[in-house]
């Protein structure tokens, strides 16, 4: 039966009585809006744990004041549904005061993976999600975390951190999920208009093209994202944001495409900013 919890306190009784009784415990962090790609992550999460948390925060510390926190979709009965029927044991549903109280002053961050794609543009980003994820991971005190590859860099930055700052946390990563016709799954979806939901075709389109090209044998990243960049320049809705070849690891920029190779981009359209990736596998 699933149970919504909004306070640390209740979180950490409901979390001490499982680790009493010897269960496995999986995290998936969220800001809500549940989708498949989201529901994927959960699914993951039942498999390999015998208790899944799910947390449902629109963290603030992670937007820009000229970001989207207000405009952010937000539906708590419709997420819970998904979780009960896909699950999950527990929503973590905070209010921002609980998660931020009167003086709050420490923060998590990162140089390096950090200083490329959504960082570069969302500069005080990072900082607020390993600060949230921190948090999370602190009271829920899970043995795996799931993460969705969709927001490869946030993966990767997680991973590092949980290395660097021995958190003794498995960090899952998963595969992208995509609406029927390509487009990433995303709650920032839902802002787009008919015209703009056709146009945001072009992310997906232009990933596809890339991983073909990739796989027929290119490799000098500078041509690839000439290539690229054109093709989303033929969308007028379109304003690319970054178009990139990093190493997966370390999210440092790379001139030559090999196994590991993050190809991602982030793309404007209308006022909608969507990302999309893919992950050069080879071994
Ligand atoms: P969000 O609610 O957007 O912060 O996402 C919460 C988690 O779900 C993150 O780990 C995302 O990477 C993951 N996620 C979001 N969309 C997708 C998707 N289309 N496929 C796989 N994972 C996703």
């Amino acid at each position: 039966m699933l149970n919504i919890l909004h306070t640390i306190k209740e979180v950490r009784s409901q979390i001490k009585e499982w680790k009493n009784e010897g269960f496995t415990i999986g995290l998936v962090p969220t800001m809500g809006y549940l989708h498949e790609g989201h529901q994927s992550l959960i699914k993951r999460a039942v498999e390999e744990n015998d208790k899944v948390v799910v947390s449902i925060f629109v963290n603030p510390m992670q937007f820009a004041p000229t970001e989207d926190l207000e405009s952010y979709p937000r539906d708590l009965k419709k997420d819970s549904k998904l979780c009960d029927e896909t699950g999950a044991d527990l929503i973590f549903n905070p209010d921002p005061e609980e998660m931020y109280t009167k003086g709050f002053c420490s923060f998590v961050d990162m140089n390096g993976p950090t200083d490329e794609l959504c960082g570069k543009s969302r500069p005080i980003h990072f900082r607020g999600v390993c600060t949230i994820v921190n948090k999370l991971f602190n009271i829920v005190t899970p043995d795996k975390a799931y993460f969705g590859q969709k927001d490869a860099q946030q993966l990767a930055v997680i991973k590092r951190m949980v290395t660097d700052l021995n958190i003794p946390i498995e960090i899952v990563g998963c595969p992208i999920i995509r609406e029927k016709d390509g487009l990433a799954k995303s709650s920032r979806n839902t802002y787009l208009n008919k015209k703009e939901r056709e146009a945001a075709l072009i992310l997906s389109k232009t990933i596809f093209m890339a991983e073909k090209l990739v796989n027929d044998g290119l490799t000098d990243a500078d041509k690839l994202k000439d290539i690229m960049k054109k093709n989303i320049e033929t969308e007028p809705l379109a304003k690319i944001d970054y178009v990139e070849a990093v190493n997966f690891d370390d999210i440092s920029v790379t001139d030559t495409i090999s196994d590991n190779t993050l190809v991602a981009i982030a793309v404007y359209i209308g006022k909608t900013r969507l990302i999309d990736n893919f992950l050069i596998k080879r071994k």
